[in-house]
């Protein structure tokens, strides 16, 4: 796509998302004495996890960065915000990236109030901190009002303090479940369950995920004591495989399901509820990376990732990646990763290092134990090839342009489709508003075609985020 644009800033490092991630690799770079400007489309910093948390008070600032927490981090940087170190530029969206003689452009618009406000920034070196989002798979009822992703529940209640109903069930696979239905409980509302596939117990036989799994179990107990107390059922082994209702949803079939995600015949039945929040686990915005040319790995749940070596640099010199881009691995794993891309982009453009070599020894370790801990979590709570069997022909699975399973079997079995790509065009499955965020992977699964045709797929997107012509006409004018 050429475009060209004014630009207002050029600068050495660009970090995009204000994450636990980004957060710290802004403070580490700009301690290392970079010039740093910081893109997040939130109206404050920290991302899914900390997005409008308060931070605590802390003399912390001169403590060495590898040893601050979060809130720590999040001090120091409202300081080097407020010194001019670091430019935060909040509601503003990296909607495309590219590379030219002046170095990486990130191309900007507003926030959805402001989407014809275009500007861009350019730098010397990039680090990609955008996060991830639910993952979703279709179900017959997903599409009706009242179900929403886990994330989006947890959000509305945490941003807004709006609950999506007053009894939500909440399904899926993973320990964000757990997460999601306290949020929900401290919001006022009921769960009437919560409906794990997959069975927590084999987290035990984990010993990758040991050390970073004790430094959890405090947040573990505390949600069992809350489940208990307000007797909210934990099913195991179980889906939902139907959200039922009329104008929205007023149940959910369930149904007890095998290692494989089959349901297993006799066990269904109906458990009433004005909303339910569902997800299986998240997927990495890989966008961005993509439009550089950064290459892809599947990450260890399938999902595609940016690929990173031991410094998190990419396959392209100057764009670094940290935190759940990288693979989704927590909100601990997002900050000492970013600690660690910080110090790498830093030491990329010569800049004296902001962390002793004991200290990224630190982060280093840190680093490979959260990893382990993410490895640990993918491998107890998969998602399980079996969910296909619960997809009806007339089951939507492309809600932008309403294309349902029987039409993505017709491409493959009628009209001889044999990559997703092909089912894409046949169907237009993937070409909406959404860009195939939420039915790509399970468009990509549904076709069975393998793990390879994922790779070149959702990485090579032209726009990140949804642009209005208008304001990209502008954009090629003013340039
Ligand atoms: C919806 C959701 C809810 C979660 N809730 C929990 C929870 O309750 N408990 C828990 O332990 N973990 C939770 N997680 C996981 C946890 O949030 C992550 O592990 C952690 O936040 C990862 O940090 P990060 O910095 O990599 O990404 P994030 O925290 O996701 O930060 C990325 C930032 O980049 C911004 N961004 C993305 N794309 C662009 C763009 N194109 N332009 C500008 N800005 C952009 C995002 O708005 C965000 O502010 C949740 C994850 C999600 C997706």
């Amino acid at each position: 796509m050429a475009m060209s644009s004014k630009t207002s800033a050029a600068t050495d490092v660009t970090v995009l998302g204000a994450g636990a991630a980004g957060v710290a690799a802004a403070v580490v770079a700009a301690r290392s004495g970079c010039r740093v400007i910081v893109i997040d489309n939130g109206s404050v910093p920290g991302g899914q996890y900390f997005r409008g948390a308060a931070t605590e008070t802390s003399s912390a600032v001169n403590s060495r960065p590898a040893d601050l927490s979060y809130a720590e981090l999040r001090i120091e940087f409202d300081r080097l915000v407020a010194s001019g170190a670091i430019d935060y530029r909040a509601r503003w969206t990296a909607y495309a990236a590219s590379i030219d003689d002046a170095g990486f452009v990130i191309r900007l618009r507003g926030d959805d109030r402001h989407r014809s406000e275009i500007d861009a920034v350019t730098s010397a070196a990039v680090v990609v901190a955008t996060g991830a989002f639910d993952r979703q798979l279709p179900f017959p009822g997903w599409d009706l009002p009242g179900v929403m992703s886990g994330g989006g529940a947890q959000s509305l209640a945490k941003g807004d303090d709006v609950v999506p109903g007053r009894r939500v069930v909440v399904a899926g696979t993973g320990p964000f479940l757990l997460a999601v239905s306290s949020t929900l409980l401290d919001h006022g509302a009921s769960v009437p369950a919560i409906v794990e596939a997959n069975h927590p117990a084999r987290m035990m036989t984990q010993t990758s995920g040991l050390r970073g799994g004790l430094g959890k179990t405090g947040e573990l107990i505390g949600y069992a004591r809350q489940l208990v107390r307000h007797r909210v059922p934990y099913l195991r082994r179980h889906r939902v495989i139907e959200a039922i209702g009329v104008d929205r949803v007023d149940a959910v079939r369930i149904a007890r399901i095998d290692a494989d995600w089959r349901v297993i015949p006799g066990s269904e039945r109906v458990v009433e509820c004005d909303a339910l929040a569902v997800g299986y686990g998240f997927i990495a915005q890989t966008d961005l990376a993509g439009q550089l040319g950064a290459a892809m790995a599947l990450g260890a749940d399938g999902g595609l990732v940016v690929d990173v070596d031991d410094d998190l640099a990419t396959s392209v010199a100057g764009l670094f990646a940290a935190g759940e881009t990288t693979g989704v691995g927590g909100v601990e794993a997002a900050r000492v990763e970013g600690l660690l891309a910080g110090a790498s982009v830093a030491d990329y453009l010569g800049r004296p290092p902001a962390l002793t070599s004991r200290g990224l020894d630190v982060v280093r370790r840190d680093v490979a134990m959260w990893q382990g801990f993410a490895d640990a979590l993918h491998t107890t709570f998969p998602v399980r090839d079996g969910w296909r069997g619960q997809v009806r022909s007339d089951t939507l699975v492309c809600r932008c342009e309403e294309v349902d399973a029987g039409q993505v079997r017709e491409a493959i079995d009628d009209l001889g489709a044999r990559d997703t790509r092909a089912v894409k065009l046949f169907t237009r499955a993937g070409m909406g508003w959404c860009q195939g965020r939420v039915c790509g992977s399970a468009v990509d699964s549904l076709c069975g075609f393998g793990t390879t045709q994922s790779l070149g797929g959702a990485a090579t997107r032209p726009l990140a985020v949804p642009v209005p012509l208008g304001a990209l006409a502008n954009d090629q004018m003013e340039g």
